[in-house]
């Protein structure tokens, strides 16, 4: 069973020798008597949080989530197949997403996070990312915590990725006005000829993203829906709308500083009387029937469109994981583990 271990808690940004790899002789079985279930995986997620979880343990992150044990495999969102079950609602065949280990096998007692896959005319992938954690994410943070309205002006940072090109899609099927952000200009025209996002710019090639904004929001934002934080937060801070609300989904600029530096304008939060809140999609996992009720048929009418980046074998795990904090994807980073 090859497992990808981490080595040890990783500063700053992560390199591929933080990840090692293991090749266990131990043939994994379902202990008689036990609800556990033996799983191949098939397709592992890459996502950003990861690199939380490979940090030391940190008060300030833990009620997000735990940090990885050094030694130890690493553990994420996956597509996996039951190859032998000790839970009544398991049988060998049946195709689950949820947290897995990486690695080729894994045993696992099912909770809340593990889901079995009903629908498989829609390719099976994508149960790492539209119809999994990220589709969550992105229907969650979109239609909960934004309350958007017709008509109103989104603004979505790493628009390209896998949650910022379904909150742009979802934007546009509300009626919104979006317009999106990403780090190439291969990703911004992804965004406006892909997506369909209204507008879209590339930021890395912005000197004034305060001024940039207020080019293509001349009234103000109604919602942001913030991934990255930093400086671009802050320039959309002084160009939100009165009664603004942000959807705090995720500040990957952040994830690798050491010090955490300060957001500059966010007291801009009392003086336009912003609703900022920040969220977890593991809160509303409780929705996934509802989401799949209102994503499906987009999907197979062809009003939802969703990009991949898949990378072969668990040996590349790790280069594909880092790559998402240099923008290298090109939408839902995953990675295949075995067929289908
Ligand atoms: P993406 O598929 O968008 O991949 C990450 C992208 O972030 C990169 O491709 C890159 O795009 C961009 N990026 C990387 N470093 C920086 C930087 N320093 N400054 C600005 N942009 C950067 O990831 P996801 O869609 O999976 O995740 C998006 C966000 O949502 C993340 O912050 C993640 O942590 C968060 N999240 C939160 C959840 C929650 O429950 N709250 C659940 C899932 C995700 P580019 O080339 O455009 O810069």
């Amino acid at each position: 069973n090859k497992q990808v271990i981490l080595r040890d808690y990783v500063i700053g940004f992560p390199t591929e020798s933080d990840l090692i790899f293991n090749d266990t002789t131990v043939v994994l079985k379902v202990p008689a008597g036990s609800k556990t279930v033996l799983l191949k995986n098939i397709y592992l997620s890459c996502d950003p949080y990861m690199r939380i979880r490979m940090g030391k343990p940190d008060p300030a992150t833990a009620a997000l989530a735990q940090s990885y044990n050094p030694g130890e495999p690493i553990y994420a969102f996956g597509v996996s197949r039951v190859i032998d079950s000790g839970h009544p609602d398991y049988t060998k065949g049946d195709l689950i997403w949820g947290i897995v280990g990486w690695e080729e096998y894994s045993l696992i007692t099912p909770n809340f996070s593990h889901f079995k896959i009903q629908h498989t005319d829609i390719p099976l992938s994508y149960y790492t990312g539209l119809l999994g954690m990220a589709g969550m994410t992105a229907y969650a943070g979109f239609h909960e915590i934004c309350s958007p309205k017709k008509g109103e002006a989104v603004f979505v940072s790493a628009a390209s990725g896998a949650v910022g090109q379904l909150v742009g899609q979802f934007a546009k099927i509300m009626g919104c006005y979006v317009v999106g952000s990403a780090g190439s200009n291969e990703k911004v025209d992804l965004l406006k000829n892909k997506f369909g996002f209204h507008d879209a710019f590339n930021y890395k090639e912005e000197k004034d993203l305060y001024g940039t904004l207020k080019r293509f929001f001349p009234e103000g934002i109604d919602i942001y829906f913030e991934n990255v934080g930093g400086e671009l937060l802050d320039a959309v801070l002084l160009n939100m709308k009165l009664h603004g609300r942000i959807a705090v989904c995720g500040m990957i600029s952040q994830y690798n500083l050491e010090v955490q530096e300060g957001v500059h304008n966010l007291a801009t939060v009392i003086y336009k009387r912003l609703r900022v809140q920040g969220f977890v999609v593991s809160d509303y996992f409780h929705k996934y029937l509802q989401y799949l009720d209102f994503v499906l048929p987009c999907i197979r009418e062809g009003k939802i469109t969703y990009v991949e980046d898949i990378v072969q074998g668990l040996e590349n795990g790790p280069a594909a994981l880092i790559g998402l904090f240099h923008g290298k994807n090109v939408g839902k980073q995953l990675i295949v583990v075995s067929p289908e």
